[in-house]
């Protein structure tokens, strides 16, 4: 008798759940429409990070009228917003939407397809979710370029999203995949204050910023030797003064810090704030440093998870081999965050050999590709959230796996 519950328990999770997957996938494709509408509204009007008003609008009012409960401006962010759906009791399965652009190149990143995807799994699981235990929550998380202040809406917004048991997203890229790793980053701006004169007739009364910040960007250089090949140290001029004839009182640039770990960022980014002091006594230059962005932490993988995304997809016809090994991305996130304090999933979505952060790959983020493979997407979250709520067990083994992840890593 035992024997047969055992084989019988999983057998019915399982028939549950397919059926229960076959009406999410209907829905989604009842709404592809419109789900691509969405993406292509978002894309074609690029709003920066805290500025995604029309973005996060049009999720809202959609997720309303699929039954959601919209708590709308969150964490002293405008642009933030908490969308529920299920019961109170249960676990619940946050997935994460992203609105923001970049600056010039627009939706260079692909945040437009992150939105359509989160509202896809959405308006999937509003059809099923009355119908199990738990609920879904999206987060509309601002801001997640690195570019703007106060940049990072995911660190803002943590502690709410923590009402979570698990996080669920996905970025779009040149690969699929989900088993990967960022880097942790500080963004921040350095500025040189000196004093202008006429750099003819009296460049010794002056006391030049501008080579406050070249002394800085060639004491990165110097330091690069000693970097390991996963730290990255990057930036621009942002200001180098206005006329060639006049020595620049002003100077500032806008740098990245970026390492595996949080321990190894803190080494390089105090290493850094040393040479910028460096530049200062050398120049006479003041120097000032204000972080842009909050500090984002390196994300922590999770194989239970990613195995979950690799087996949905393969349910919806994409198959690529098992990934071993997490492959480590030079980039970061905010979702970095949100990995430290919960299994946290980031699906990769192959939209063709696009080059993200150019204005190429502005033109892969709307393209019908790129739409298939999101509402591909969208399922396969949707599916994972299922999976998560319907197995007994499997959340648990995905939160013991993070769990020892994260004590390995301290
Ligand atoms: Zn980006």
């Amino acid at each position: 008798m035992e024997l047969f519950l055992r084989g019988f328990i999983p057998v019915f999770f399982m028939v549950l759940c397919m059926s229960l997957k076959d009406t999410v996938s209907e829905s989604i494709d009842k709404h592809q429409d419109e789900l691509i509408e969405i993406s292509k509204k978002i894309h074609s009007e690029p709003e920066l990070g805290h500025q995604e008003a029309k973005a996060s609008k049009l999720l809202v009012k959609n997720l309303k009228r699929h039954g959601f409960k919209v708590e709308y401006g969150v964490a002293g962010m405008e642009t933030a917003f908490i969308a529920r759906k299920g019961g109170e009791k249960g676990p619940a399965i946050g997935i994460l939407a992203e609105y923001d652009a970049l600056p010039g190149i627009g939706h260079a990143c692909g945040h437009n397809l992150i939105s359509m995807s989160a509202y896809g799994a959405a308006i999937g699981l509003a059809k099923v979710i009355e119908k199990i235990e738990g609920r879904i929550i999206i987060y509309g998380t601002p801001a997640e370029e690195g570019v703007v202040q106060n940049a990072g809406g995911k660190v803002v917004m943590i502690e709410k999203i923590k009402e979570a048991d698990s996080a669920l997203m996905i970025h779009a890229g040149n690969r699929w995949g989900s088993y990967s790793m960022t880097n942790a980053r500080e963004s921040f701006l350095v500025e040189f204050h000196g004093k202008s004169s006429h750099a003819g007739a009296a460049p010794e009364k002056a006391v030049n910023a501008l080579e406050g910040v070249l002394l800085t960007f060639q004491g990165i250089n110097a330091l690069r030797q000693h970097l390991d090949k996963d730290t990255r140290i990057h930036g621009i001029i942002k200001h180098g003064g206005d006329t060639a004839n006049t020595i620049p009182d002003y100077a500032s640039a806008h740098l990245y810090v970026r390492a595996p770990s949080m321990p190894r960022l803190e080494e390089i980014y105090t290493k850094v704030k040393n040479i910028i002091k460096g530049a200062e006594l050398a120049t006479g230059a003041r120097s000032e440093i204000t972080q842009v962005a909050n500090t984002y932490a390196n994300k922590i993988p999770n194989k239970t998870l990613s195995d979950l995304y690799r087996v949905n997809m393969g349910i919806l016809g994409v198959e690529w081999p098992e990934e071993k090994e997490p492959t480590k991305s030079g980039a970061s996130t905010d979702f970095g965050n949100v990995s430290q304090v919960m299994p946290a999933l980031s699906g990769h979505v192959y939209i063709g050999d696009v080059v993200l952060h150019s204005p190429d790959g502005a033109k892969g983020t709307a393209t019908q590709q790129a739409h298939e493979a999101t509402l591909l997407s969208a399922k396969a979250i949707a599916y994972v959230a299922l999976d998560l709520l319907t197995e007994p067990g499997l959340l648990e083994k995905a939160k013991q796996e993070h769990k020892e992840r994260i004590e390995r890593q301290g």
